[in-house]
């Protein structure tokens, strides 16, 4: 059985007040609940005052993005060391907007994977179609790109260390939520890959998170999906009582 995994990605959004004031709000709604993980993924500036403020909770706390190098002259990049030092505890790679508006190949996202684990970060790998490659019937093949070329020459003994989050680019901030159908084709697809590239233990233990205008009225419908074991939310977990109501999905 695979707990929930609901995770919160703030993008370029929130101050340092509001962030404080949304952890906080969290923190009690979270409890010390174990049947859910629970995360949040501000802005690098507000990564210490978030992790600070969530010490004692177990809500997990982990970065939208960082380097494909270790250290040297790469102006305006963080470490995946440094997220780890500052108590990270993971980091989302390979998010549709990295990929389109900052070129990101899965080479990069590969070289990105390899550095977080090597970090001892856990880590929330994204895949997903375009509107368009769904429509030229390309979703399987590029689902399957993102997961083998970003995954390659990853140990499955990592395995139990990655998230698998599967979002279709015309999903995100859109509005236009996958149907049931939809999440659950691509999720069976994705697992099976999973199995392909790391066998079938492991494909069994990785959560799959859905991702694409998630919102409490459509959470549990989703979550009802089977292989659907979470979900990576944008704009709704900018607010804590519509966050806090997709992490109370099940209650
Ligand atoms: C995302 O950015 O990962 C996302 C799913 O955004 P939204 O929930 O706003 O569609």
């Amino acid at each position: 059985m695979r707990k929930p995994y609901l995770a919160g990605n703030w993008k370029l959004n929130l101050d340092q007040a509001g962030a404080l004031d949304l952890v906080g709000k969290l923190r009690e709604m979270v409890g010390q609940r174990t049947d859910v993980d629970v995360a949040v993924a501000p802005p690098y500036v507000y990564l210490p005052a978030v992790i600070e403020a969530l010490k004692g909770s177990p809500i997990r706390v982990g970065a939208q993005n960082m380097a494909d190098q270790v250290s040297g002259a790469y102006t305006g990049e963080v470490a995946g060391t440094m997220l780890s030092d500052i108590g990270c505890d993971f980091v989302i790679l390979g998010h549709s907007e990295r990929r389109a508006i900052y070129g990101e190949t899965d080479k990069i996202v590969n070289a990105k994977v390899k550095l977080a684990l090597d970090a001892g970060l856990d880590v929330i790998l994204c895949a997903g179609e375009t509107l368009d490659e769904r429509q030229a019937g390309q979703t399987e093949n590029v689902v399957h790109r993102h997961l083998i070329e970003g995954l390659a020459g990853i140990d499955a003994a990592l395995s139990s260390r990655v998230t698998i989050a599967y979002e279709p680019v015309w999903a995100i901030g859109t509005g236009q939520v996958a149907t049931p159908e939809q999440a659950g084709e691509v999720h069976t697809y994705l697992r099976g890959v999973l199995e392909g590239l790391w066998g079938d233990v492991a494909a069994e233990t990785i959560r799959i998170q859905y991702g694409g205008s998630v919102k409490p009225s459509n959470v549990a419908e989703l979550m009802a999906v089977e292989g659907v074991d979470g979900a990576l939310v944008g704009g709704a977990a900018l607010d804590a009582d519509s966050f806090g109501a997709i992490v109370a999905f099940n209650s």
